[in-house]
């Protein structure tokens, strides 16, 4: 049975994993803390995390019906993300590690972003081609074992992330934060083709795996600025809609070409923008097309959550791996090669 903490960003999250069965999991995010700011604010964040530590790890037990010393191990995210989020997750984490006893382990966030597949899914194939899709990262990525191999990154972002794209551009269009799911509210009434926004890195001699978002938020700033000269309404639901269709397309498309040059069978979209209707819509069609089988986590788990960085726990320990020292310390900013933050799991 492992516990599993996830503090980098602005939600804290504890989850219960065994043998890759999902036992329990409980959030609480401070979201509403930054919306007025526009963005995440560090210093909030950590403030949050502290006073939602204790009744977010206690509720997830509660929930399994469990006591702490049912626990066999205890996970947390070491990196990347904010420097005092994470501190306070992995101090919190320290602690009950040593209290119950139980070996402790640090998990990469984006592997736990991948792992949370596997909760409703089941192992991931050998090999699969995952897309990341987030609020700070857009990554394909081809995994054969996530906890034994090393993770072979196709591609990145070269500017923006998909999800930091949704954000800006819904405050461009005078949207609420967090934009990812404003903007996929707002695009139900609007028409995807009224607004022909770019697709970035898509022509001949572009790297097929890499990802450029920034020019997005410029076409759509001058879009309204456009609209705003001309004295005219911003009609803000098409522009959701193109945009949505825009990221989407590009998304789907680069990921399905990385399956087929790697004669992959299994797509795997992970990260907070995997909630998106038009993203998992497309992904479903293209899939289908093309003969891909195609896996994405329930809503719940692509944001942020502490039952995925279980889920890393619970592979980690039934593969073996080495526990990392109670003085492990985060890694703001970790290269996602492996699933575990730990010195002598890197080495497994
Ligand atoms: P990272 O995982 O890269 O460190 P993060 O923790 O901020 O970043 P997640 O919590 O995985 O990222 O996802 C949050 C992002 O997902 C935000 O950018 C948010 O706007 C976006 N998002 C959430 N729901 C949707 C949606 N329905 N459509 C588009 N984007 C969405
Ligand atoms: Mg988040
Ligand atoms: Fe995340």
């Amino acid at each position: 049975m492992v516990l599993g903490i996830e503090s980098s960003c602005d939600e804290t999250g504890a989850g219960i994993v065994q043998d890759g069965r999902l036992l329990a999991h409980v959030v609480a995010s401070s979201m509403d803390e930054h919306a007025r700011f526009g963005g995440v604010v560090p210093e909030i964040a950590a403030r949050a995390h502290l006073q939602a530590f204790n009744p977010v790890v206690r509720e997830a037990l509660d929930r399994a019906g469990l006591r702490l010393g049912q626990i066999d191990a205890v996970a947390v995210t070491t990196g990347p993300g904010l420097s005092g989020a994470l501190q306070v997750g992995l101090a919190g984490a320290k602690t009950l590690a040593y209290a119950a006893g139980v070996p402790l382990y640090g998990v990469h966030h984006l592997a736990g972003h991948v792992a949370a597949d596997t909760l409703d899914h089941g192992p991931l194939p050998r090999p699969s081609v995952v897309l990341i899709v987030s609020g700070g990262h857009t990554s394909l990525l081809l995994v054969r074992d996530l906890v034994r191999e090393p993770i072979l990154h196709l591609g990145d972002t070269l500017d923006d992330a998909a999800g930091e794209c949704f954000d800006k551009v819904a405050r461009i269009l005078g949207l609420p934060y967090p934009g990812g799911p404003a903007i996929d509210r707002a695009a139900r009434d609007g028409d995807p083709r009224a607004v022909a926004f770019p697709r970035p890195l898509t022509r001949p001699g572009d790297d097929p795996y890499a990802f450029s978002f920034s020019g997005l938020k410029t076409a759509a700033a001058r879009w309204v600025e456009d609209h705003r000269a001309r004295g005219a309404q911003v009609p803000v639901a098409d522009g959701a809609a193109a945009l949505q269709e825009a990221v989407a397309d590009v998304l789907t498309r680069k990921a399905l070409a990385a399956c087929a040059a790697h004669g992959v069978r299994t797509l795997i979209v992970v990260g907070g923008v995997a909630a998106n209707s038009r993203v998992r819509a497309l992904a479903e069609r293209r899939c289908a097309s093309a003969g891909v089988e195609l896996r994405v986590p329930p809503m719940t788990l692509c944001t942020d959550n502490g039952a995925m960085i279980a889920a890393v726990g619970d592979l980690l320990v039934r593969s073996g791996a080495e526990p990392a020292p109670l003085d492990v310390s985060i890694d703001p900013s970790a290269p996602l090669e492996y699933a575990a933050l730990t010195p002598l799991a890197r080495t497994a």
